[in-house]
C-alpha cells in the first residue's frame, strides 16, 4: 500500500502513531493485521515512506496555513484601503455628481459636502 493512501484511508495521528510506535528492524507495517514486518507484505505500508508521506503532509498543512494567514492580511490592507478611499472621496450621488449636484441641492465647502436644500420647507 502507498503511504499517501495509508494518511488518506487511516489519517495523520494514525500515520503518526505507527512510525512513533515502529519496533525495532520493522521495515513495514500492515493496518489490516496491526503488526509490523521487517520484510515486504501485500497491503502493507513501507514505514520509510510513510515517514517521508507525513513530512510532505505535514508542509502541505503549514503551507496552507501560511497561504491563508497571507489571505487575511491582503483582506485587511483591501479593506482599510477601501475605507482610507471613502474618507478622502465623496462617494457621488445617484446623479454621478461629487462636488456639487443641482438635484440633490448639495455643494462642496472645504471638502465637506453641504446640503443647501435641507431643513427648508417646501
Ligand atoms: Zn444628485
Amino acid at each position: 500500500m502507498k503511504a499517501h493512501l495509508f494518511i488518506d484511508l487511516f489519517g495523520i495521528e494514525k500515520a503518526n502513531r505507527v512510525v512513533e510506535n515502529v519496533v525495532f528492524e520493522a521495515t513495514y507495517y500492515c493496518e489490516k493485521t496491526g503488526s509490523y514486518y521487517s520484510s515486504k507484505k501485500n497491503d502493507a505500508v513501507e514505514i520509510k515512506s510513510l515517514i517521508q508521506a507525513i513530512r510532505e503532509y505535514k508542509s502541505l498543512v503549514s503551507a496552507k496555513s501560511a497561504y491563508e494567514t497571507r489571505l487575511t492580511h491582503w483582506n485587511k490592507a483591501l479593506n482599510r484601503a477601501i475605507v482610507d478611499h471613502e474618507s478622502t472621496c465623496q462617494p457621488k450621488c445617484e446623479h454621478g455628481y461629487d462636488v456639487a449636484c443641482l438635484i440633490c441641492g448639495f455643494g462642496t465647502v472645504d471638502g465637506e459636502r453641504i446640503y443647501h436644500n435641507k431643513g427648508k420647507t417646501a
